[in-house]
């Protein structure tokens, strides 16, 4: 099959992706009788773009599904979708106040029509993009969180929880942002650290006495809600006070001082207030003294009516001047100080999160958690790298019940119906029709459920559950998860939690956490910043295959990547360097597939080759298994660049040459497509397009490489003293290059080398080689001698205890040579002896900066060997 002469990724890349999807070589078949490989998606959002942190995840997910089909399992790489509720419900929403209209306006049921309107038009935008980068998914079996199957699912889950008393409805605190008026989690609140003020407020103690508390905080308008105030039980200062009462200001309510020990006595005045209602430690706090949830802020971001009348239908923000004004007024004001502190804001909106109390629906996590922790404690689920278990377990163990409400439209609405005439409550899998109690009519539940409700059970419930289908039954528990841990305990902890609890096993043996892409300084990237790679724009400047690598390579686990684009370039290099030397072995080997060879038939070089291959496939399988893509990828990069194309390509030449030994053609041919077809199968996982397209030519290899066999290790001999033999060759030939670059011979020229060694099994090796060592120096011949002349006008070395004489003889004028190294040895003695005087000086060195004087010391190593040098060469020309 012809070849052509430059490597041009993009026509390759839309050629095989289709080629692969229409042979279907990535569908999973649990009736192939073959051990399964099962790894589900983390879904992606549909609002969602590719980013270069989804390239990250989704090369590292292929890397392994491809290298597990190579190895004869059964691999299911399941994609999806998650329908992300509030990101997608703004997105609408936006849509929708361009067009002059809301969703209240035009309906829940309308709205609804419109965000499948847009997910049939928008949705996929982030699934083409997993396709772009060859990701080997089954989409035969994709799914979206919102799909038949999933919400059945969902709501089989919700009422067996609810039947148990799992699913509870109460009143709790919960982040709340007025903006998009609904419940959010933690991980959708973004803390900046803000400058505010901390205000220091006087509240006067009840009955008489002058016996007032100053206490501080960054909030007043909250004091609306006091419900009482606290100390630390410890408190020397404030002990007599406990029990007493004092009047919170401005709505002259009287409450009681309480101790407790999570107060602080260390900030402000170790007085702080106590606000039930609208801050998660007061609310715990309130708990446990039985006080009063007084909301005196609404969904809205408004004063209620609780507030006082002063108050009431005031913005948040505009209540808070109103308030410090009237404290002021009163005399109640103490200080006013600036103060840094972390302010929690909506991440879709921006807009300021206020903790308030309200009435949601929420899962009693506690017997969920326990089986949780000890899946991992006994190992049945492992983390990798291991430290992440100790996050997962401090998050565990203080686990608080999970707030499952949103006041949202689009998602899985909850599956409550309320019965307005005799008060009762249903929940139940299919809709009724009237309430069971009365036959009155049912008003269903407005809220839906927190997306990661359904991503909880995304491993069976992509699966058909709660049918127990085929699928279940051979892919669960699947075997590998990859995801980042900033979601360890959003969504990893909660599939555990839900797999072991509706499985009754883990949904997977092992978790690998990836690291975060930053930048090459190793900043965060952020639009803002202006650091962002796009993956579209990289993919096609460089190529898929070198962004896949790229990524691998940087892959070391559970640490930041610092990404430079620089690298992806590097990479593009390393597939063209792959594409010419492939090009070259086609050009010269024919369309023959490679022959049988008798181990006595091959070279040196033959040997060497075949069982660097051995021990590199031998390593990337450990790397791999090991969850070392990057040391994977390094070995495969050295063993192409360096081994196989910079080396083993020219030691065949000769071979490939012998017109007179046909036979010795023939097996210098086999052993290099031998060893391609390996290598090509090797690196295929990282760079599946270019290896893909290669093997398609190559003479001998049939079908896919995406479904080829992965070498076995018994194909390629191992040999110990050809690897000792070639390593000892290969210092030689670098080191007469080197004295060739020194000796400023002319590239064209042909010399003489003349090679000593004292061991007799190397000496009588050297000479075997030496036709070998010629070709690779470019000399006339290559000799082994007994010693070398002393007199001998010649560049001389060592390497590796070989003795290495370039006669110069013939090659230079010696007196032009020795004037131009006399001259350029003058100069640089003069700017060494300039240097060692500064460096000399203590004024200098003491007063110039450090990196000054580093600088200088560094010139003045460089100068010394620079002269060293020149007076070798200068030597090796003899006396005149
Ligand atoms: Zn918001
Ligand atoms: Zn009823």
């Amino acid at each position: 099959m012809p070849i052509d002469k430059e490597y041009l990724p993009g026509e390759v890349e839309t050629r095989w992706i289709r080629r692969w999807a229409d042979a279907g070589l990535f569908r999973g078949d649990p009736t192939a009788g073959k051990d399964p490989f099962c790894m589900v998606i983390p879904p992606p959002n549909i609002t969602g773009n590719l980013h270069i942190g989804h390239v990250l995840v989704y090369t590292l997910h292929d890397v392994v599904a491809r290298w597990q089909r190579m190895q004869g399992k059964d691999v299911l790489w399941l994609p999806g979708t998650d329908h992300a509720g509030i990101a997608t419900q703004m997105v609408v929403e936006r849509a929708l106040k361009a067009e002059g209209t809301s969703r209240t306006e035009i309906g829940r049921e309308a709205f609804e029509q419109r965000v499948w309107e847009w997910k049939e038009k928008y949705g996929n935008r982030i699934t083409d993009a997993l396709k772009n980068l060859g990701s080997s998914c089954d989409w035969s079996r994709e799914r979206f969180t919102l799909d038949e199957g999933l919400s059945r699912a969902v709501r089989t889950v919700f009422v067996r929880l609810y039947d148990e008393g799992l699913i509870y409805r109460g009143r709790y605190i919960v982040n709340w942002c007025p903006g998009c008026h609904t419940a959010i989690s933690d991980l959708e609140t973004v803390h900046e650290t803000e400058q505010g003020a901390l205000y220091t407020i006087r509240y006067p103690a009840a009955g008489d006495g002058d016996n007032a508390l100053e206490l501080a905080t960054t909030r007043p308008e909250t004091l609306l809600g006091d419900t009482a105030i606290a100390v630390h039980p410890d408190d020397e200062r404030y002990r007599n006070r406990i029990g007493g009462r004092v009047i919170v200001p401005l709505v002259n309510r009287e409450v009681e001082i309480v101790a407790d020990d999570f107060v602080d006595p260390e900030f402000g005045t170790g007085v702080v207030k106590i606000t039930p209602g609208h801050d998660p430690n007061d609310f715990e706090a309130g708990r446990r003294h039985g006080l009063e949830e007084i909301l005196v802020i609404g969904p809205d971001g408004k004063m209620t009516a609780a507030a006082g009348e002063a108050y009431a239908g005031l913005d948040r923000h505009e209540a808070r001047v109103r308030v410090v004004a009237d404290l002021e007024a009163a005399g109640l004001l103490v200080s006013v100080d600036t103060h840094e502190h972390a302010v929690g804001h909506c991440q879709r909106c921006g807009e300021t999160v206020e903790p308030l109390v309200s009435r949601q629906w929420f899962v009693k996590v506690g017997p969920l958690a326990e089986p949780a922790i000890s899946a991992i404690e006994q190992g049945t689920t492992e983390f990798v790298p291991a430290t992440w278990s100790k996050v997962y377990f401090g998050w565990m163990r203080n686990i608080h019940d999970w707030c499952i409400s949103r006041q949202l439209w689009w998602g899985h609405r909850i599956p409550a119906w309320y019965c307005d005439a005799c008060g009762t409550t249903l929940v139940r899998e299919e809709d009724p029709t009237g309430c069971e109690d009365c036959g009155g009519e049912l008003r269903q539940d407005e809220d839906v459920l927190d997306t990661w409700f359904s991503s909880g059970l995304w491993p069976f419930s992509t699966m058909g559950w709660p049918d127990e289908t085929s699928d279940l039954a051979h892919y669960y528990p699947t075997q590998l998860l990859i995801t980042g841990h900033d979601i360890i305990f959003f969504w990893v902890a909660r599939m555990l939690m839900m797999g072991l609890k509706f499985r009754d096993d883990v949904p997977f043996d092992k978790v690998y956490i990836h690291g975060l892409v930053r930048d090459a300084q190793g900043q965060k990237m952020s639009k803002s910043k202006g650091n962002t790679i796009d993956p579209q724009e990289v993919q096609e400047r460089y190529g898929t295959d070198a962004v896949r690598f790229t990524m691998s390579i940087l892959a070391a686990p559970g640490n930041d990547i610092p990404l430079a684009p620089e690298r992806m370039e590097g990479y593009r290099a390393f597939a063209n360097k792959l594409w010419n030397a492939t090009r070259f072995v086609l050009l010269k080997t024919g369309v023959k597939g490679p022959s049988k060879w008798d181990p006595g038939e091959l070279t040196l070089a033959d040997r060497w080759i075949v069982s660097t291959f051995r021990t590199t496939l031998a390593s990337v399988d450990r790397h791999l298994e090991s969850f070392r893509f990057d040391h994977a990828a390094d070995t495969l990069y050295h063993f192409v660049w360096g081994d196989f194309c910079d080396w083993y390509i020219e030691l065949s030449k000769p071979g490939l040459q012998a017109e007179a030994d046909p036979r010795r053609a023939e097996v210098t041919r086999s052993v290099l497509l031998t060893v391609l077809s390996g290598l090509l199968r090797i690196l295929h996982p990282m760079m599946p397009f270019i290896t893909e397209e290669l093997w398609e030519k190559l003479p001998g290899c049939d079908g896919f490489a995406a479904v080829a066999a992965w070498p076995s290790r018994e194909h390629y001999a191992e040999d110990a003293e050809a690897v000792g033999q070639m390593k000892l060759l290969q210092q030689t030939v670098v080191k007469i290059r080197r004295l060739r670059a020194e000796s400023r011979i002319d590239a064209g020229k042909r010399i003489l080398v003349l090679l000593h060694a004292d061991d007799r099994e190397v000496s009588s090796m050297l000479a075997e080689q030496r036709e070998l060592i010629a070709g690779l120096v470019r000399a006339e011949s290559v000799s082994v001698v007994d010693f070398v002349d002393h007199d001998l006008v010649a560049a001389r070395g060592l390497a590796a205890g070989v003795q290495i004489a370039l006669p110069l003889e013939g090659l230079l004028d010696f007196d032009a040579e020795r004037e131009r190294i006399g001259k350029e040895l003058a100069k640089v003695d003069k700017e060494l002896t300039a240097r060692n005087r500064k460096l000399a000086n203590q004024a200098f060195t003491s007063r110039a900066p450090a990196e000054v004087v580093d600088k200088e010391r560094a010139l003045q190593d460089e100068l010394a060997l620079r002269k060293e040098r020149l007076q070798k060469n200068l030597a090796n020309l003899g006396s005149t």
